[in-house]
């Protein structure tokens, strides 16, 4: 059977793009074709935003709360069918399924966020700002808003906006990552159950030329961008460029810290999991560990113990811990930077890349890797691999830590293990990361509180979700009154 060729989701129908090429998408477990992406134009671009500004006049009068409801529904519907989405997100990133729940999850939260538009709309006044004179502020939609998907977190990534734009007003135009186009596919096929008028929610199949053209498009006032930072920087440039608001997320290089007086037995088995889940693949992943003094020996042996007591398989299997990577071509990429470890003259404590899985000759698998003694000159100190390498950089103390750290352009997450207050104070006052967990692997987001890096990992102002969000996709308009 030949594997489906997707369609676009434009104002309230599927269409087929006008692409004349495709992209296949891969089960990463079994290397088997699954689907084909079409690699939209600008002429579907164009059709989306048409849509939208059409649906934009009577969405934007539609009161909060009633917009609120529609996202109370798609919330149902998401956890009604929450294991089916989890399955999607294994079958074609592939990831562990646990991994896919979780990341489902923190979707849903978005929405569940989203859900409460009518209280974290309101805007604010003051009486008498002279003489009989009031002041208030409204926060008014902007318009069409857009948002391009990394592959990395198929489901979970478009919800840190589409619930947010939609419920305070605005019409919204989706672009998910051409590798991982299913899970976006069903939620979409969700959202038209959820009494969206159409035009409100639109999704558009394809790669650059789509993402160029929500860049240009001058029906767009919006757009959000996740993906690696040379991406990023070029998309927020081109669409600022075009005046448009927008916030643009980039890669990271994430630094774990690890102090001699740690908790080694609580710690070891979350930076484990900082490193190694999702096979490496996610922004906030650890990737160089940066043990203080004594902690050394200790830290890197437990770590290579942990590493080598992951199972890597087919994440739908019970059992697995570590799935696949994306892609044959990301496998390459991955094996390549420890090929170049090992010319540069790090240690190669535990080796990832003879790695097989019975049954799944042709997936898309690496095991896990350790380096020890890297340099954070070295290309695998320096650059990131997203894959499940790990790489051992011994520091002297806590500010050679902070050195080698703010050396490093990207500044996405960094965490700390300590067992004192006072260190941890210290490090999470200093850091320049956004996002900076003590005694957590992976400071992940939460829908609630705003998201995003710093330096180049970050182009924009306001960050993903929480409170953010509602002043991203909102224009404050403020009356000042006198009645006679
Ligand atoms: P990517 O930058 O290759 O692609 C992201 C999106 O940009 C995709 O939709 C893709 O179609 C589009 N794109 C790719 N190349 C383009 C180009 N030259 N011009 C215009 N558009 C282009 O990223 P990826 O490989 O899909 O995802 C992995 C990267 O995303 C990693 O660097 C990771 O750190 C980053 N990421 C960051 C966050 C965060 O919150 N900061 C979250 C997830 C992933």
């Amino acid at each position: 059977m030949q594997p489906e060729i997707l369609t676009n989701f434009v104002g309230g129908r599927w269409i087929p793009s006008s692409a004349t090429e495709f992209l296949d998408v891969h089960n990463p477990a079994h290397g088997t074709v699954i689907a084909r992406t079409p690699l939209s134009t600008a002429h579907d671009v164009d059709a989306a935003v048409a849509a939208a500004s059409k649906a934009f006049a009577g969405w934007s009068e539609t009161p909060p709360v009633v917009r609120a409801r529609t996202m109370f529904t798609f919330k149902a519907l998401l956890e009604d069918h929450f294991d089916e989405l989890a399955r999607l997100v294994t079958t074609e990133h592939g990831k562990t399924l646990d991994e896919s729940r979780g990341s489902v999850r923190r979707g849903i939260e978005c929405v569940e966020v989203a859900c409460g538009g009518p209280s974290l709309l309101m805007g604010y006044g003051l009486e008498n700002v002279a003489a009989g004179i009031d002041c208030s502020v409204m926060k008014q939609p902007i318009g069409v808003c857009a948002a391009i998907s990394p592959f990395n977190f198929p489901a979970m990534v478009p919800l840190w906006f589409l619930p947010f734009a939609v419920v305070c007003g605005n019409t919204f135009v989706l672009k998910p990552s051409e590798q991982v186009p299913l899970s976006q596919k069903r939620m979409f096929e969700l959202l038209e159950r959820c009494d969206l008028p159409p035009g409100v929610v639109n999704l558009v199949n394809g790669g650059r030329e789509v993402v160029e053209a929500i860049c240009d498009h001058p029906g767009i006032k919006a757009v959000s961008f996740v993906g690696s930072t040379p991406v990023a920087r070029a998309v927020y440039q081109r669409a600022a460029h075009a005046g448009k608001r927008v916030q643009a997320l980039g890669g990271a290089k994430n630094f774990i810290v690890v102090m001699p007086d740690a908790d080694f037995d609580r710690g070891i088995p979350t930076i484990a999991e900082s490193f190694y889940g999702c096979a490496g693949e996610r922004c906030l992943a650890g990737s160089v560990l940066l043990p203080v003094g004594d902690a050394h020996r200790h830290a890197r042996d437990r770590l290579i113990d942990a590493a080598a007591a992951m199972r890597v398989g087919d994440g739908l299997e019970p059992g697995v811990t570590m799935g696949p990577v994306i892609s044959a071509k990301h496998r390459e990429r991955v094996l390549s930077y420890v090929e170049r470890g090992v010319s540069e003259g790090a240690r190669l404590a535990l080796d990832g890349r003879a790695t097989h899985v019975q049954d799944r000759p042709d997936g898309f698998f690496v095991g896990p890797s350790v380096f020890d003694q890297v340099s954070p000159t070295m290309a695998i100190g320096r650059e990131e691999i997203f894959g499940p390498v790990a790489s051992v950089c011994p520091v002297k103390d806590l500010g050679e830590a902070f050195q080698v750290m703010e050396a490093h352009p990207n500044a996405n997450a960094t965490s700390i293990f300590t067992s004192s207050g006072r260190t941890a104070r210290e490090f999470s006052h200093r850091a320049t990361a956004s996002m900076v967990g003590v005694n957590i692997g992976v400071a992940a987001p939460m829908a609630y509180f705003p998201f995003g890096g710093a330096r180049d990992s970050f182009f924009g102002d306001l960050k993903a979700h929480g409170r953010d969000a509602f002043e991203f996709y909102t224009d404050k308009k403020v009356t000042i009154s006198r009645w006679y």
